[in-house]
């Protein structure tokens, strides 16, 4: 349902069919939405409310996430997502990934693109997996020089001072367009 995305003031239903829940209010005529978010009509209960993307930026196990490595550790990095399932998220949502047996010494740095799996929620913080082809750093920068990275196999050249680095690369490495996997 993830077109069905109301605006404040928007018409959802009308207060003949269905009552306002949350997020919503009644016109006297039409249930209207008074958030962004998204729309949720529940037939059993005629009752119409709306999902403010707080709600849904909380990923779930097996979603993929796009996000900004927020911190580097030998034995985890911690992501800032940006992206659920190709749906930006702005509240800036943390979840966290073991690095511990990737046999790199550099699998994301810090501000490096990353796309993740959720694995779980384990007492209120989110895990998630880096351990797949598809899954890895997505966009990176020189370490040394900031300058643009090109991959050479499973490692990244710099364009401009030419230092080679380690990372785990996503598949989709390099492509511009990842936003829309
Ligand atoms: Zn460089």
């Amino acid at each position: 349902m993830s077109e069905s995305i109301a605006f404040p003031g928007d018409k959802i239903a009308s207060i003949e069919e269905f009552e306002a829940g949350y997020n919503t209010f009644d016109d006297g005529d039409m249930v209207r939405a008074s958030t962004v978010g998204e729309k949720n009509l529940d037939k059993t209960s005629r009752i119409v409310s709306i999902k403010h993307p707080k709600m849904l930026s909380i990923p779930q196990v097996g979603d993929i996430i796009i996000g900004t490595v927020a911190a580097a550790m030998s034995s985890m990095i911690a992501v800032t997502i940006d992206y659920i399932n190709g749906k930006p998220t702005t509240s800036k949502v943390e979840c966290v990934c073991s690095i511990r047996n990737l046999r790199k010494k550099n699998v994301a740095l810090l501000n490096d693109i990353v796309t993740l799996k959720i694995l779980n929620h384990l007492n209120g913080t989110i895990h998630a997996t880096i351990d797949e082809p598809n899954l890895g750093v997505l966009f990176t920068k020189c370490r040394k020089c900031g300058g643009k990275v090109v991959q050479m196999r499973d490692a990244i050249k710099c364009t401009e001072c030419s230092w080679i680095d380690e990372r785990k690369l996503s598949t989709n490495f390099g492509n511009s367009d990842f936003v829309h996997l």
